[in-house]
């Protein structure tokens, strides 16, 4: 991926631990490296195709000096944030925060944090077969769009499809939407349970009736297994009511496990 680097930009901000940091302020340094296509602009020569490095230059010394952080580590997450948000071309953001002047009472050169951050790309199904489903599922997509740091970017139809699992109750609503998101697997997982639960939500029986289920399919190639996560889903691939509104919008997107796309998993299914 292509990169634009800031090298050693000076601000001048009140970031620390201690009342004096805070009263007294001091120099920060920060190295920006914002990753994305400049493939375009090259060939173009257009500045609204790339990022402006003048003006993202002038965004980090505002925004390091309006706010005030105890923690060069929070400083450089609410920052790389802030400038994902804002330009929309750049997919990931790596910062470096220098605090060279540090008071540590030792005679150091500098001390730094340095983190990435980005967009990542996720494909979430979604399923309700209790009550008004179409409204459960309709007021769960736009609750998750709503959410900053989430951006829902193509949806499937929903597919009426009988009940999976072996308990007794009604058909359900089935689809699969993407999603692009800063939120960590594990931050999402949580957001969408608490978007399960504003639908009204309870979990009583193990794969029995719901107002609202979502769960994360895919996740980047991100292989990944805990006790409460597990991605790629577990059972993906022996659910037609997955795959198929799946390969609507994704059909040749990979199983990082399997190494089928998503029409060849649907397909091997049909068979
Ligand atoms: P199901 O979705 O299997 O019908 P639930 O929605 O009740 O059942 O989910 C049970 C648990 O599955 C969740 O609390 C969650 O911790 C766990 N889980 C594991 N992997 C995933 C995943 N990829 N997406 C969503 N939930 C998952
Ligand atoms: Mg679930």
């Amino acid at each position: 991926m292509d990169e634009i680097h800031i090298t050693g930009l000076e601000v001048y901000a009140h970031h620390g631990v201690f009342p004096e940091e805070t009263r007294l302020g001091q120099k920060f340094v920060v190295d920006a490296r914002l990753a994305l296509s400049l493939r375009e602009a090259g060939q173009i020569d257009d500045l609204t195709k790339s990022v402006n490095y003048g003006e993202v230059s002038h965004f980090i010394t505002a925004f390091l000096t309006e706010h005030t952080y105890q923690l060069i580590e929070a400083a450089a997450e609410q920052l790389a944030r802030a400038l994902l948000l804002k330009y929309e071309l750049a997919e990931t953001v790596t910062l470096t925060l220098h605090k060279p002047e540090a008071p540590i009472g030792l005679p150091i050169a500098d001390v730094a944090v340095r983190i990435t951050r980005g967009w990542h790309e996720a494909y979430i199904a979604f399923g309700s077969n209790m009550g008004d489903r179409r409204a459960y599922i309709e007021q769960g997509i736009r609750e998750l769009g709503e959410q900053q740091d989430c951006r829902v970017l193509a949806i499937s139809d929903y597919i009426e499809t009988e009940p999976y699992g072996g308990v007794e109750q009604d058909d359900f609503l089935n689809g699969c939407l993407k999603l692009q998101t800063l939120l960590t697997p594990q931050e999402l997982l949580e957001r969408l349970h608490e978007i399960e639960a504003h639908a009204g939500r309870t979990r009583d029986v193990h794969w029995g009736p719901r107002t609202l289920d979502l769960d994360i399919l895919l996740y980047d190639d991100l292989v990944y297994a805990s006790e409460h996560l597990t991605i790629p889903h577990i059972d993906m691939q022996n659910r037609m009511f997955v795959l198929e509104p799946l390969a609507q919008i994704a059909p040749y997107v990979y199983h990082p496990v399997l190494h089928r796309s998503v029409r060849e998993l649907k397909e091997a299914l049909e068979r």
